[in-house]
């Protein structure tokens, strides 16, 4: 099935939708994204998602989103193209500016785009990346469109077989991966890098924070060599087991721990649409 499109403030054809070659979110990276779960017609937690495209566009110095605007596209997608299960991709960028310039003169360019999805299996298999993730960059903890760094990490996941690669930071503390946040469990507790450690503010990990309960904890990148358990949490991936790092297995994943955050996070998550 084809996306549905909505590009600066109405509903078009997704085979003739198009972005100026000159957008400054394609030219340099200039632009912030959001990337919402959209079960039977209905987006998930979409006012923290807004939130954070609002906190991210700030961070970037992208004018003010207009968050109601970039609601109803969200609405006219879905109403559009009503999929079982599906992700809401949200991109708002600098806008149109000729090369050379600074960004955009004729305003910013939202575009949401509603594509269908696969779910994802209950376990899977993740790789530790050989750089660090800056903890102190100027675009840390911002969802921009600059993800180079996160799709060759990725890409070195899959020549592994595995789903996600994990940074550690540049003091050699575990960060975050690609698309998703980490939790490990030690002596039977469960901990999740601090937000100092350069790691996204996941929607589903302060969801399992506040549901499940862990201790944020600046923990080595070899504590996932150690951990009883690991899992990874993202809008895409909800909670999912972790059952091999690099060449270590965790036999048995997902563990009791896991399988308890995920059995909450479900049914927490089904009984309120927008958290
Ligand atoms: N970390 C990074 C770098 C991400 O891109 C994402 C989501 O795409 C996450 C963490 C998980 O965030 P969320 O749970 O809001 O999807």
């Amino acid at each position: 099935m084809k996306p549905a499109i909505w590009l600066d403030g109405s509903l078009c054809d997704p085979d003739s939708a198009m972005v100026s070659v000159f957008d400054h979110g394609l030219t340099v990276g200039d632009g912030v994204f959001e990337t919402v779960k959209a079960t039977e017609g209905r987006a998930f937690a979409l006012t923290r998602h807004l939130r954070r495209l609002a906190r991210s566009a700030a961070g970037l110095g992208l004018p003010e989103p207009d968050l109601d605007e970039v609601r109803r596209g969200c609405e006219e997608v879905l109403k559009a193209h009503p999929v079982p299960f599906g992700r809401l991709r949200i991109t708002y960028t600098g806008g149109i500016s000729p090369l050379g310039s600074d960004r955009g003169t004729a305003g910013p360019t939202v575009v949401v785009a509603l594509v269908e999805a696969a779910r994802r299996p209950d376990a899977t298999a993740v790789v530790t990346v050989p750089w660090a993730r800056n903890e102190r960059g100027a675009l840390t903890g911002l969802k921009t469109t600059s993800y180079g760094e996160n799709v060759v990490a990725l890409a070195r996941a899959r020549e592994q077989d595995a789903t996600e690669a994990l940074f550690g930071n540049t003091v050699g503390a575990l960060c975050e991966g690609t698309g998703s946040n980490v939790f490990v469990v030690l002596d039977g507790q469960l901990h999740t890098p601090p937000l100092s450690s350069g790691c996204l503010a996941g929607i589903t990990r302060a969801l399992v924070l506040e549901w499940v309960g862990a201790k944020e904890t600046d923990l080595p990148l070899d504590a996932l060599y150690r951990a009883e358990e690991v899992f990874v949490t993202s809008t895409t991936r909800d909670v999912q087991a972790v059952h091999r790092v690099d060449s270590h297995t965790l036999p048995g994943a997902p563990g009791p721990v896991t399988a308890e955050a995920l059995r909450i996070f479900v049914e927490r998550a089904a009984a309120d649409i927008d958290p």
